[in-house]
């Protein structure tokens, strides 16, 4: 009953006792227990033989995968880290973009002295606008053709204090009242603000690429609804296309062609329309 006991005892301290974790006095114990006890004796030395083993397997297996697992961690870390560089780098590169070329276009739209011609597609509609602008003079003309027929002519003329506003259509010319000129002056057009909040939209959400547009080499910004095209030289549009959606009926896209050219204007490129046989329209 003892002896059983004793069995007990001990092979509850087996495992701490192979650990080396128990005292000496506990040590003398399972010691002299052992001597004489077969059976406590077998199981030692099944505990030594298995046990230890495949507690060291296991622990080395745990180890490998901490290791394994903590390089891969570190290597998403830098990964991550490498992404959000690159990231700030492009960001920043686009914001950097749009600053100078909101800068370019903005020196361009201070000069007064500038040629502009648009081409304006919507389905088989073309309207042709035509600015001399020089100072505050200036002369507009936009043809609106259909089919590859003119039908419409618009000119508004202004040179000093003398206006004129003047429709052409179906072979008949009206002179409009002067007051109510409107669109007469045509500004060089850009898409790019010096609006930090503007460009860090473009630069976040829209993104910009190099290509090549009507013969320039352009930064073209897609949008859901549209793409533009500016000018690297001079910051101003070269093309834009307004897709057409539900939201706004429209069944075309309108694709607008911008052409600039600046100093060339000469007071005789602002000829007054000839006003014979016209009526008119007050
Ligand atoms: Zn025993």
């Amino acid at each position: 009953m003892k002896e059983k006991r004793d069995c007990k005892i001990v092979q509850d301290l087996l495992p701490i006792y192979i650990e080396n974790l128990t005292n000496e006095e506990t040590n003398n114990f399972i010691e002299e227990h052992l001597r004489n006890c077969s059976e406590c004796k077998t199981v030692l030395e099944n505990m030594k033989k298995e046990i230890p083993v495949s507690t060291t397997q296991k622990d080395n297996r745990e180890v490998k995968y901490m290791k394994k697992y903590s390089k891969k961690l570190k290597t998403l870390k830098y990964a991550l880290l490498i992404i959000i560089i690159l990231y700030v780098i492009l960001v920043g590169r686009r914001t950097f973009i749009m600053a100078s070329l909101s800068k370019k276009a903005v020196e361009n739209q201070m000069n007064d002295n500038y040629y502009v011609r648009l081409y304006s597609y919507q389905g088989d509609t073309l309207t042709i606008t035509e600015s001399y602008n020089k100072g505050e003079d200036y002369l507009t003309t936009h043809t609106r053709v259909v089919n590859g027929n003119n039908i419409q002519k618009i000119s508004y003329y202004k040179k000093g204090e003398e206006q004129l506003f003047i429709t052409e259509s179906d072979g008949k010319k009206h002179i409009l009242n002067s007051e109510t000129m409107a669109g007469g002056h045509i500004l060089p057009v850009t898409y790019v603000s010096d609006g930090i909040f503007a460009n860090l939209q473009y630069a976040l959400i829209t993104g910009i690429d190099s290509t090549y547009c009507n013969g320039k080499e352009c930064y073209v910004i897609k949008g859901k609804n549209y793409e533009r095209y500016i000018d690297k030289e001079t910051g101003l549009a070269v093309r834009n296309i307004e897709k057409s959606n539900k939201e706004i009926t429209r069944q075309n896209d309108i694709v607008v062609d911008y052409e600039y050219k600046f100093n060339i204007v000469k007071d005789s490129d602002i000829v007054k329309p000839d006003t014979s046989d016209s009526s008119i329209t007050e």
